[in-house]
């Protein structure tokens, strides 16, 4: 056997005996990859924050989540690293892996910052596409690009329109859904151009919701996105 299957069998053993429940204080206490573990290094992370240690075990092991924190809490590396290991273990990455995740972003600039975010991690040693979808460019020059992403990071108007007018656009093998700043995307108006792209996409999937505030349609699109979630709110002081 390869290297990596070996690895990614003593992982997905570890994940499966990991107690979500459990007192997480360090990203070493968690089954992380070496690739993970590396960039976490790079980036001198070492420390979880609150809601990273109440969300990233239980989406590890394949759970929904609606997490709501405040802003700065730390939400981002909430999702990336999930995304990052259950593509990695579930190998969904690579040339002939297809689009494996979406990140959905309300603005542009927050999408570029997290796709910072998941080049910074992934860099040492994750083998995957990623690739920003959030207009500035012709469709053409997009979709080009999108074809050979496995990890897309996107604002929902652009997505949509290549969801809806890129031939060949095939979004069948998804298997991780995040809609960051959730309650921005409401705000802005865009909840008909995610209930759009949610029509698309696989309903066998992991859907990870992050916003820093709650309400009322936000937990609407938790009903319509999520299946049986774990509700995860991290108060100040708390
Ligand atoms: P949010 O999305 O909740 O507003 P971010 O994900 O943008 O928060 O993180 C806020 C800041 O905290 C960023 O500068 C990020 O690099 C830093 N940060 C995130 N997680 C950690 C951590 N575990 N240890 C130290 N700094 C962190
Ligand atoms: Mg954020």
């Amino acid at each position: 056997r390869k290297r990596d299957d070996v690895d990614v069998e003593k992982l997905e053993q570890a994940v499966t005996n990991l107690d979500p429940k459990a007192d997480f204080k360090n990203f070493a206490d968690l089954p992380l990859s070496d690739a993970t573990k590396a960039g976490l290094k790079a980036c001198h992370f070492a420390v979880l924050t609150d809601i990273q240690a109440k969300a990233i075990p239980r989406a590890l092991k394949g759970e929904d989540i609606l997490g709501a924190a405040k802003t700065g809490s730390g939400k981002t590396l909430a999702f990336i690293i999930p995304v990052l290991e259950n593509l990695y273990r579930a190998q969904c990455v690579g040339a002939d892996a297809g689009l494996s995740a979406m990140v959905i972003s309300p603005t542009r600039d927050l999408a570029v910052q997290i796709f910072e975010v998941l080049y910074k991690l992934g860099r040492k040693g994750h083998l995957f596409s990623a690739g920003l979808i959030i207009g500035g460019k012709s469709l053409m020059e997009e979709q080009n690009a999108l074809v050979r992403m496995n990890i897309v990071v996107c604002t929902p108007g652009r997505i949509l329109q290549h969801l809806s007018q890129t031939a060949g656009f095939n979004v069948d093998n998804l298997k991780m859904l995040v809609l960051d700043e959730a309650d921005r995307i409401l705000d802005m108006g865009f909840q008909k151009d995610v209930d759009a792209i949610i029509d698309y996409l696989p309903k066998e999937r992991q859907t990870l919701l992050f916003s820093a505030t709650q309400s009322k349609k936000l937990s609407d699109l938790a009903r319509l996105s999520l299946q049986a979630p774990a509700y995860i709110s991290v108060h100040e002081g708390a």
